[in-house]
């Protein structure tokens, strides 16, 4: 699977699947898989798109559950860090991991228009490393971000523009 952001797919069978990958590696790895950290990470798998700290905060509270920021961040901080989600740097904002579980540092393709983000494993990866590499540096993450149109959304322009 990969990258199904763009193209339309059984997104029920993609949330639970993002769900239940998450509770199978915090049970093996003794992690704490909470209800807000889960709620969280149900809410970020909702969309394909990259959601700031603020409206999950809002989603929460909407929900009732009168969360303060340092809920929200800390269930953020807890996905990010263990894989289930990314953080985009460009939108400081949230997206949930479409392979959670699998260390990765993919490519983000993110949609100008709609913010709807996917994931690509093309990194610039071998190049970028010998070039580093070259200079005796060591790569610990490289975070690439292209930013451009969807496939909805580029379809939408061009009817616009006819
Ligand atoms: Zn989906
Ligand atoms: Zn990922
Ligand atoms: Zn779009």
């Amino acid at each position: 699977m990969s990258a199904p952001a763009f193209q339309s797919h059984d997104h029920a069978a993609c949330i639970d699947s993002a769900v239940a990958a998450a509770a199978a590696r915090c049970a093996q790895q003794g992690l704490q898989f909470t209800e807000v950290r889960r709620r969280v990470l149900e809410l970020l798998l909702a969309e394909h798109r990259a959601m700031g700290a603020y409206d999950i905060l809002d989603k929460l509270r909407a929900e009732g559950r009168g969360a303060q920021p340092p809920v929200a961040y800390r269930a953020l901080d807890f996905l990010v860090k263990h894989g289930f989600a990314h953080r985009i740097e460009r939108l400081n904002a949230f997206t949930a991991c479409v392979q959670p579980g699998q260390d990765h540092s993919p490519a983000f393709l993110i949609c100008r228009a709609c913010s709807s983000v996917a994931e690509a494993e093309a990194g610039p990866g071998r190049a970028l490393g010998q070039a580093a590499a070259a200079q005796g540096f060591t790569i610990e993450q490289t975070v690439v971000e292209a930013e451009g149109l969807c496939p909805n959304c580029a379809d939408t322009a061009e009817r616009d523009d006819a």
